[in-house]
């Protein structure tokens, strides 16, 4: 099991960041493909927007983009319809494969 995977079964949802340059990478890798230096691993604040979504039965899926810039495809959690654009709050696991949820904050 990589670092990744090890992260997501404890609920937390890394990238990481070139020490000299700034650039965010995911998934992970070791050196940064710009400049060469050494990355360092980040917590994602989880945070992030729906870019789309649709529904399939009586559940949600939607493609998200958290705050770091990066896509992700999930369950979309919300009692209502969803809206683009709408924050939602990342929550990840690791089951198999990594699974991601994204919770829709009430406004
Ligand atoms: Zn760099």
């Amino acid at each position: 099991m990589s670092f990744f995977e090890e992260q997501l079964k404890k609920g937390k949802f890394y990238i990481c960041k070139c020490k000299n340059c700034n650039i965010i990478f995911w998934p992970i890798q070791k050196v940064c493909n710009k400049c060469g230096e050494n990355t360092s691993g980040v917590e994602s604040s989880c945070k992030g927007t729906i870019i789309e979504f649709s529904k399939k039965e009586s559940e949600f899926f939607g493609l998200v983009k958290i705050d770091e810039d990066i896509r992700l495809l999930g369950k979309i959690i919300s009692t209502e319809l969803p809206r683009i654009g709408q924050s939602v709050v990342m929550e990840v696991g690791f089951q198999n494969r990594p699974v991601y949820s994204f919770i829709v904050e009430k406004n």
